[in-house]
């Protein structure tokens, strides 16, 4: 393989090298956003019987060809009951809505339609549809029906019918274990004592966000110093994870030690260069039961890098089909200059107007300058072939978590 790719050839690669990483049984309760591994059948016929879909008259519809009819009310009939009598020519049975339809009718009235005439006595004003306002035996589930297959998302309405077949348990695709290595002398951390000549690391944190809005609870290894003694040992520790993300110390510099310690330690490196901006030298490597990720050490790159590359990866592990952001079409609220040669992802805002989505970047989009990213509620593509995008220009942009949701409600009023 290359050393250098296109991002697309970087994603099949990274896609292949990361398969669904086995399954285990959890608890329904813990089961949100998880993925199924197993095929759902229903145990009962739902509703068990026919049902009353509506609050009204259980009647018999050939007893309302000629409207306003009064007909013998001879059951009240609610949810849970069993009614055991057979209703007969010219009566009816007020039923409540979830409530069992009796032996003899054929359809539901609403009580809208009807007027009290008696204590035992209602006028029908409407005549009948035969079968109206019945909700029929199996309707929703039947038994032995497969209901969710292997690979279902379990969003709240699966939770549900998960709980409507009484799975206290399911079986679902195992979330990798992710490990969490920042690599630079340069670097202080979260708990160490302040020292204005050092750099904050930020790059553990961002990625271990990132690592959770994915459902999966990082591990963080700390800060490895530039040295191969120090990137060994570390680097040793992240590889009993199955999944290791590594920033810094990617790029050629002299003390840029991570590909060759890893290469030591036995990982086969699949690319070290992916022709995208930011996040230029990214590395890819594997060994037999850990996939390794050397991401750039610039806060930005590392963070779009992860967006590209890390996360379809670990949604693939996980079971997911759906693997990439969601991309949504918008125009150009400014001018955006890009030479050919690779794909550049610029941190946008969006705004809607009658038109639909404008775009507006960040401000610097220099990839050490993290705020970029902070404000940023999408990645605008700029596609590898672009010679510029010009003001008004049409582009698509990757979506990134919390703008699902909207301040405003669209077009709903
Ligand atoms: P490197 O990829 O190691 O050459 O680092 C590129 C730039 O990113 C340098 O300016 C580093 O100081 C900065 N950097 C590296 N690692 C981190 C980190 N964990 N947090 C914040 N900045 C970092
Ligand atoms: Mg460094």
């Amino acid at each position: 393989m290359k050393n250098s790719l296109p991002l697309n050839e970087a994603q099949s690669c990274v896609l292949q090298h990361a398969m669904p990483s086995g399954t285990e049984q959890i608890d329904l309760l813990q089961s949100l956003e998880r993925v199924l591994a197993q095929e759902v059948r229903s145990n009962r016929d739902h509703p068990p019987c026919d049902i009353s879909a509506m609050d009204g008259y259980a009647v018999r519809a050939a007893d309302l060809n000629i409207v306003p009819a009064q007909l013998l009310i001879v059951a009240d009939i609610k949810a849970g009951d069993l009614p055991m009598l057979t209703v007969q020519a010219r009566q009816c049975a007020r039923i409540m809505t979830g409530a069992p339809v009796p032996q003899g009718t054929d359809t539901v009235i609403r009580v809208e339609d009807t007027q009290a005439v008696a204590a035992d006595k209602v006028q029908i004003n409407v005549s009948a549809q035969t079968g109206k306002d019945i909700r029929r035996r199996g309707e929703n589930l039947r038994t032995d029906e497969v209901v969710l297959t292997a690979g279902t998302e379990i969003n709240p309405g699966t939770l549900g019918i998960l709980a409507m077949v009484k799975a206290a348990e399911v079986t679902v695709q195992r979330r990798p274990r992710v490990a969490i290595l920042s690599s630079g002398d340069e670097l202080e951390g979260l708990h160490d004592a302040f020292d204005a000549n050092k750099i904050p690391d930020a790059n553990s944190y961002a990625l271990m966000a990132q690592v959770q809005a994915l459902g999966i609870q990082p591990t963080l290894l700390g800060i490895a110093r530039d040295t191969p003694d120090d990137l060994r040992e570390k680097l040793q520790q992240g590889l009993q994870y199955d999944v290791l993300l590594v920033s810094g110390g990617t790029s050629v510099g002299v003390h840029d030690f991570v590909r060759p310690t890893l290469e030591q330690l036995g990982v086969q490196m699949h690319f070290w260069r992916v022709h995208m901006r930011p996040g230029h030298p990214v590395a890819f490597g594997t060994t037999a039961a850990s996939k390794v990720f050397c991401l750039p050490g610039n806060p930005v790159s590392s963070m779009v890098c992860f967006e590209q590359l890390v996360a379809p990866a670990l949604r693939n592990m996980m079971g997911y089909a759906r693997l990439f952001r969601r991309t949504l079409p918008v125009r150009l609220a400014q001018a955006v200059a890009h030479r050919p040669g690779h794909v550049e992802f610029v941190r946008v805002v969006l705004s809607r107007d009658a038109d639909g989505y404008l775009a507006t970047p960040t401000g610097s989009q220099s990839s050490g300058v993290l705020l970029s990213m902070a404000r940023a509620d999408a990645l605008l593509i700029v596609p590898n072939e672009s010679k510029g995008l010009a003001a008004g220009d049409q582009a698509m942009v990757q979506i990134l978590n919390g703008t699902e949701f909207e301040q405003d409600n669209g077009s709903i009023v």
